[in-house]
């Protein structure tokens, strides 16, 4: 059985793009908190008027309401899970590790390499395709001439929010910050595997696919 993964990496270092495809070659339940917090927002819910403002700016939102969103998603049932997005800081990362030994979850954590100082363009240039979920960027990964989606041919494609480049800074900001002492927590417990996210989309599915069939 393949491991759960946690896969932890900048805004814009292709961790989303690649996690949908990992999660679905090998089965695993995919759990992106940005996309639950997104989908909170477009039900205008209590949690997502509270943290509506919060992820405009590019901060994080707290530990305990994005635990509790988690939470319901876990079944008891034996099942591996792909986490994107969580955790965030060291509370979180414990907690997590609380959550999934308690679900005798084995898991490897996937981090993704990229030079911060290339990822600005990455992230302003992204765009998703509101019917399909495919994720595109306009220089390296463009939409059809009529700018269509590729996958599915909505035109309904949308530019996240967050991913303007006033609250970019800010996002990398904030994950600069956080970023070390999660690496450093899992590199001690044995469980990070680095992951060269430089690369173009098929040549990192490639080396993923290599990794995760190593831990099966
Ligand atoms: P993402 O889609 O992972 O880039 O997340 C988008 C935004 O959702 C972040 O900038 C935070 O505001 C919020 N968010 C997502 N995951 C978490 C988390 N684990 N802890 C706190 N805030 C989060």
């Amino acid at each position: 059985m393949t491991p759960s993964l946690i896969v932890l990496g900048a805004p814009g270092s292709g961790k989303g793009t690649q996690a949908i495809k990992v999660a679905s070659e090998y089965g695993l339940m995919h759990l992106s908190t940005g996309d639950m917090l997104r989908l909170e927002i477009e039900n205008k819910s209590e949690i997502g008027l509270v943290v509506q403002e919060i992820m405009a700016k590019g901060n994080l939102v707290s530990d305990e309401l994005v635990l509790d969103l988690l939470k319901k998603r876990f079944e008891k049932k034996d099942k591996s899970y792909l986490l994107d997005g969580f955790p965030r800081n060291l509370k979180q990362a414990n907690m997590l590790s609380e959550q999934l030994s308690e679900l005798g979850c084995e898991y490897r954590v996937l981090y993704f390499n990229v030079d911060l100082a290339l990822i600005k363009d990455r992230i302003v240039n992204r765009r998703t395709c509101k019917s399909c979920g495919e994720i595109y960027n306009l220089i390296s990964k463009p939409l059809s001439s009529e700018g269509a989606c590729l996958k599915c041919g909505s035109r309904d494609i949308l530019q996240r929010k967050d991913d303007s480049e006033a609250v970019v800074e800010n996002r990398l900001a904030v994950f600069q910050e956080m970023n070390n002492p999660i690496v450093d927590y899992y590199m001690s417990k044995g469980l990070l595997i680095s992951i060269n996210a430089q690369q173009d989309e098929v040549s990192v599915f490639e080396d993923l696919k290599k990794v995760i069939n190593s831990l099966k």
